[in-house]
């Protein structure tokens, strides 16, 4: 295991000013992903195993605006707040706004252990500003791993789910729970429902999915980036089967006459 255990993405949460604390240690070639998947599919729990295999840094949205609602209303930007509003109900947050957040985090992207963004992008706006981003900064994705789910299991899943207000760790009440009930194993914090949780909200949230997010699909395999991934099973073993596919795939050494596995898969 790698110093990816102890970053606390300080300057994803927080905002760029703020150093994190336990950068993952620089590799030669990072690996740099996105997922993708229906709410409740597990991406948070897959980024969270991904990063700590690959030394990556997790950069989540959706711990982003979490984050914030920690926070008091004085601290909050009124974007922030207007932001906040709108997951509360399950909607998507406006790409303008998603998108400042994430220009003003462009150094994350330069993490010298790579990074897993989850929940972003969520829409084809925010995956063309992203290529646009991406370019500028001399940087490419190595893939984008979509998770499927039937819409059943989602839902069990959704429900079920509960966050540690602390750091993040997610639990399930029967999948997955803690050893102590409504308390983190991993931190002690205390665990929560979301609100975007609740019945009304997450029809809201697949409905969103279906519309804004599902067309992504389409657009990562014509960039030839797409990887598929059955969500089925346990955290654990979804996870083996992305590790199983993500392996398969070489990086180029840089002249592009030469493919070679990432430094990462050798330790
Ligand atoms: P999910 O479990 O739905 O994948 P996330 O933790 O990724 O949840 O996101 C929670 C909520 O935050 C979303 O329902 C949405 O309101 C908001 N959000 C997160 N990322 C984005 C984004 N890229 N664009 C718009 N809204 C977003």
């Amino acid at each position: 295991m790698n110093s990816g255990d102890r970053n606390d993405r300080a300057a994803w949460l927080k905002g760029p000013s703020i150093k994190c604390s336990g950068l993952p240690e620089k590799l030669n070639r990072p690996w740099r992903l996105v997922l993708l998947g229906p709410p409740g599919v597990g991406k948070g729990t897959q980024a969270e195993l991904l990063t700590r295999r690959l030394g990556a840094c997790h950069l989540s949205t959706g711990d982003l605006f979490r984050e914030a609602q920690h926070r008091s209303e004085r601290e909050q930007t009124l974007a922030m707040g207007a932001a906040l509003n709108f997951m509360k109900r399950g909607a998507l947050v406006p790409d303008a706004i998603v998108w400042e957040l994430i220009r003003e985090r462009t150094s994350c992207l330069h993490c010298q252990g790579g990074f897993v963004l989850d929940g972003f992008p969520r829409t084809l706006a925010q995956a063309k500003a992203l290529q646009v981003l991406l370019e500028n900064e001399r940087l490419s994705l190595d893939a984008v791993v979509t998770y499927e789910l039937p819409g059943a299991e989602i839902i069990s899943r959704l429900s079920g789910r509960r966050t540690c207000e602390k750091c993040m760790a997610i639990f399930h009440q029967t999948a997955q729970p803690p050893r102590i009930e409504g308390i983190c194993d991993r931190c002690g914090g205390a665990l929560f429902q979301r609100e975007d949780d609740r019945p009304e909200s997450i029809a809201v949230r697949l409905d969103a999915y279906e519309h804004s997010t599902a067309p992504l699909i389409q657009f990562y395999r014509n960039a030839g980036l797409l990887t598929l991934v059955v969500a089925t099973g346990s955290g654990e073993e979804i996870f083996q089967r992305t590790m199983t596919i993500l392996e398969s795939r070489v990086k180029p050494t840089g002249d592009g006459s030469q493919y070679e596995q990432s430094a990462v898969f050798a330790r």
